[in-house]
């Protein structure tokens, strides 16, 4: 590992009356000491002038955090500065003056797994909680952070291990005496296994969706009060609201807070024929959009009455043609609304009444959505799974285990066994995972 210092701007750009600059590696406390003085207490917070190349720099707040007790498990200081550029700017350049340099996005948490501080699933925790939008967001991160995902793996990474000892101990001492019931405990050992990964991947995509955000398609005929009811939902005029059909061409999004989950509102445009190239267009995206969707929104209207139910239903593309998931779409299944109830029409049975036009119905009609996104990402018990990258992981694991449950030889199923553990292993990045760093830690912000 590179053992160069780095330093980074911590908080975020923009004006601010405090900026927090952090610096990591063997070198921070000499050049702490250089910009500051004499070394302060670890951990606690002093008030030092910074001075560098006989011009003073700011008075600020300094911390030293010696290793290996530290985020980064290294040497770091962390540096409170007035949030003015130009103070930044010149503690930057003294900085790089000393001998440090500038971290490249996510280096102090790539330091900090390396370093054995966390492992590779707490790390992605932390990039989830600086991007976290919402509180039921916040909380996944910060269980997921704490380890309890992690220890989930760990723990099926280490009955693995048991279970390639054993079979090792098979191929190596055929003619010993090893226990009668190992090999059938073995086995048991291994369906249970084989069921604790399969429930933790048939999870509805919980985890996933909560961080990914749900997206509901708002569905119906033009004119019916999609935009109306999409823009009274997000409480600010976002969509287009228009007298003339077909005047929401493109799939409008709005982004609002349903319960604590990130939830996209697409408006589709006008789920109707038409000749006009723009519009189909328009349509076409639509559909696939509302093909994709966690919910589906169907509205109607009052002066709309013979277009609901049934008649303008969008004749959805099958699921698979637009969507590569294993689980189906729209779990959450299909909300009827039916709008500008205000008109005086009677609310079919089953629908949600509303008026986009006098509020009439709202507060029913967010409830319903709020609970649609709850079920679609709450979940009692051990943490859900969160990124895609480790349902893939603990597919192939599942796979070979399949495998070795098949096989007939134990050199063979000792090989599934191992292939198994290194699959699992790559999730919390206890073997092989050099090539996935990069990946992992350029999508993090610099400072982190
Ligand atoms: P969209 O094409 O389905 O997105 O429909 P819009 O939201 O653009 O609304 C179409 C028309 O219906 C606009 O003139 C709206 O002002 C009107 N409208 C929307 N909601 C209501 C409502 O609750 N009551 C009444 N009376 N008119 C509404």
């Amino acid at each position: 590992m590179r053992d160069d210092t780095i330093f980074a701007v911590a908080s975020g750009a923009g004006r601010a009356a405090v900026a927090v600059l952090r610096v990591s590696g063997a070198d921070s406390g000499r050049q702490l000491t250089a910009l500051a003085g004499p070394l302060p207490p670890a951990r606690r917070a002093s008030v030092r002038r910074l001075r560098h190349a006989a011009m003073e720099l700011d008075r600020a707040l300094v911390l030293w955090l010696p290793g290996p007790g530290s985020y980064t498990g290294e040497d770091c200081a962390e540096l409170h500065l007035h949030g003015g550029r130009a103070v930044l700017e010149g503690v930057a350049e003294a900085l790089v003056a000393l001998g440090a340099r500038p971290a490249e996005p996510g280096e102090f948490t790539r330091r900090a797994f390396l370093n054995g501080r966390m492992d590779l699933v707490a790390a992605e925790a932390v990039a989830d909680l600086v991007e976290a939008e919402t509180s039921a967001q916040l909380a996944q991160a910060l269980r997921q952070m704490d380890g309890a995902l992690g220890a989930i793996y760990r723990d099926w990474a280490e009955r693995l291990r048991v279970l390639l000892a054993e079979q090792e101990a098979l191929i190596d001492f055929p003619d010993e005496d090893l226990p009668a019931d190992m090999a059938a405990r073995g086995d048991a050992d291994m369906a249970a296994l084989r069921r604790e990964i399969a429930a933790h991947l048939d999870d509805g995509r919980r985890g996933e969706r909560l961080r990914e955000g749900l997206v509901f398609a708002m569905t119906g005929p033009p004119n019916v009060g999609k935009s109306s009811l999409v823009n009274a939902l997000a409480e600010r005029e976002v969509a287009i609201v228009a007298a003339t059909p077909g005047t929401t061409r493109d799939a409008l999004e709005t982004r609002v807070v349903l319960g604590g989950v990130p939830v996209t509102l697409v408006d589709t445009a006008g789920l109707r024929e038409t000749e006009d190239a723009v519009e189909a267009e328009g349509v076409r995206r639509a559909r696939v959009r509302a093909a994709d969707a966690d919910l589906v929104v169907e509205v109607a209207s009052a002066d709309f009455p013979a277009s609901w139910p049934g008649v303008s239903r969008p004749s959805l593309p099958p699921a698979a043609a637009t969507d590569g998931r294993d689980t189906p779409s729209h779990n959450g299944g299909t909300v009827a609304v039916f709008n500008k109830i205000d008109l005086g029409a009677d609310v079919p049975a089953g629908a949600i009444g509303v008026s986009a036009r006098t509020g009439a119905g709202l507060d029913a009609l967010r409830d319903r959505l709020v609970a649609a996104a709850r079920a679609l990402t709450e979940r009692a018990g051990p943490p859900p799974l969160t990124r895609a990258r480790h349902r893939a992981a603990l597919q192939e694991t599942e796979s070979h285990l399949a495998r070795a449950t098949d096989a007939d030889l134990p050199e063979l199923m000792a090989e599934d066994l191992r292939l198994a553990l290194r699959a699992l292993g790559r999730i919390t990045g206890q073997v092989g995972v050099e090539d996935l760093l990069d990946t992992i830690f350029s999508r993090f912000c610099i400072g982190k």
